[in-house]
């Protein structure tokens, strides 16, 4: 039940030599366990669900980067406006706008990730490539969301060759969105669970959301 302190030492110094960011990925786990992460250092942590996330955030040090990592509904939106650091899941601009609608209300700028799908799986969220591109073009006047980069989920399976492949993919889409004529200040590229980082690293992840590596097993 414990949090595993040497593998996240190991994998921050393995991050940090390559330059990537850590989302330690807290969904179902209790806050006793963020606690023990946040006492080593951490400041980013993940969740997917909203109601547990707005309650460890009640509960937790203030200095903690909130990233909301699930699947949002719009109706969800406005309980975690006031305090999420980055949303990592837009798949429509109808969510797209509510984000900035709330935000706009709590007189802040969120920053968002757009989710593309990648994986083979139908089950998996995200925008294919069409609709990403048309979601950038209708993006007026939204001025208190942030769009810093892209976020995918690599399909469930042992073929690593495949999940390479997926990453390999978003990264070319990402690559793209960093030159003329977009112009957006892009930051995070958003790949890399615990089974799978290490590839999503060599295809040029910059954030990996990683959590039974760090917290042990989901029930
Ligand atoms: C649960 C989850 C993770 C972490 O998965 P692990 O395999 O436990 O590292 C990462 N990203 C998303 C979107 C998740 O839902």
């Amino acid at each position: 039940m414990a949090v595993n302190e040497a593998a996240y030492k190991q994998l921050k110094d393995f991050l940090i030599k390559q330059n990537v960011a850590l989302v330690a990925v807290s969904k179902t786990k209790p806050v006793d366990d963020i606690k023990a992460l946040y006492d080593l250092g951490q400041r980013d942590f993940g969740e997917n669900y909203v109601q547990e996330i707005t309650e460890k955030h009640g509960s937790l040090p203030e200095d903690i980067r909130w990233h909301f990592i699930g699947h949002l509904q719009t109706n969800k939106v406005k309980y975690i406006a006031p305090f999420v650091y980055m949303i990592h899941g837009i798949d429509s601009l109808k969510l797209l706008k509510e984000v900035n609608k709330q935000a706009l209300k709590c007189n802040r700028i969120i920053s968002v990730l757009l989710q593309v799908h990648i994986a083979k799986e139908e089950t998996k969220f995200g925008l294919d490539e069409n609709e990403l591109m048309e979601l950038l073009g209708q993006k007026h006047d939204l001025h208190n969301v942030e769009i810093k980069g892209l976020m995918g989920m690599a399909s469930f399976t042992s073929d690593d060759k495949a999940v390479r492949q997926e990453f390999r993919y978003l990264t070319s889409i990402y690559d793209r969105l960093l030159s003329p004529p977009f112009t957006l200040p892009l930051t995070t590229l958003s790949m890399g669970m615990s089974g799978d980082y290490r590839i999503a690293i060599e295809e040029g992840s910059t954030l990996v959301r990683v959590g039974s590596l760090l917290f042990g097993t989901r029930s």
